[in-house]
């Protein structure tokens, strides 16, 4: 149906900064507050975050990170006991072996500094563009978008955009997006996402971009 109100980037963000207070954050945005914003942390909690439930990848990581922090500190762990700290985590053996052998080739090949690039990340084994745009956009502040389900499926019920596929999302977000959400967009709709505009029945009654909003595909939003 026709949005009421014209759709607003700074409403928008604003309306969901509030409508989320006391939310828990998204996994990243939560580690990055409590301290662990170093590129290496993001990088290696975006990749235990792959098909893990924020509710488990942040004590995994702080798990991990209590005992290994560091490429250096990380390299030198033996990769049983490194899928032993990512236990609960889906996939703790080839996620160990990965963050092993990510962690090795910086302390080895790159002197111990992280890349600080999408295709220097993208190179090791395990990390995607979602990965890596999220790792250096929480981490470095780099205006990079990371399409996760949560962004790709609410964007398109705001009807601002109509694509397919998360890759298709991200080339429209790009065009549209002002550069100052690039990476708040990730951070807002993932808790959006479980909250409010849910998968199968979204909460559009309770709602603060209702008005704004063309409510694409919903055919039975909850009451
Ligand atoms: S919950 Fe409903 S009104 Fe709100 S963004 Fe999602 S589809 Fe739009």
């Amino acid at each position: 149906m026709p949005a009421i109100e014209p759709f607003d980037w700074d409403e928008v963000f604003r309306r969901l900064r509030a409508h989320l207070a006391g939310v828990p954050k998204a996994a990243m945005f939560e580690l990055r507050d409590r301290g662990h914003a170093a590129l290496f942390e993001q990088l290696a909690a975006a990749l235990i975050s792959t098909r893990t439930r924020d509710e488990t990848t942040i004590p995994v990581s702080l798990r991990l990170f209590a005992a290994a922090r560091t490429p250096e500190a990380m390299a030198a762990l033996d990769e049983p006991t490194l899928a032993r700290l990512l236990h609960g985590a889906t996939f703790p053996e080839p996620k160990a072996r990965d963050l092993l052998a990510i962690a090795r080739a910086i302390h080895d090949e790159h002197g111990g500094a992280v890349p600080d690039t999408m295709e220097g990340l993208m190179a090791f084994r395990g990390i995607g563009p979602k990965i890596a745009a999220l790792a250096l956009g929480v981490a470095l502040g780099r205006p990079l978008i990371a399409v996760d389900i949560h962004v790709h499926r609410v964007t398109n019920r705001w009807g601002i955009l109509a694509a397919p596929t998360p890759g298709k999302t991200l080339a429209a977000l790009e065009r549209i997006l002002p550069e100052r959400y690039r990476v708040e967009i990730n951070e807002r709709l993932v808790p959006f996402g479980k909250v409010t505009c849910t998968g199968p029945r979204p909460r559009c009654p309770a709602c603060p971009l209702l008005r704004m909003c063309a409510q694409v595909g919903v055919a039975t939003p909850a009451p």
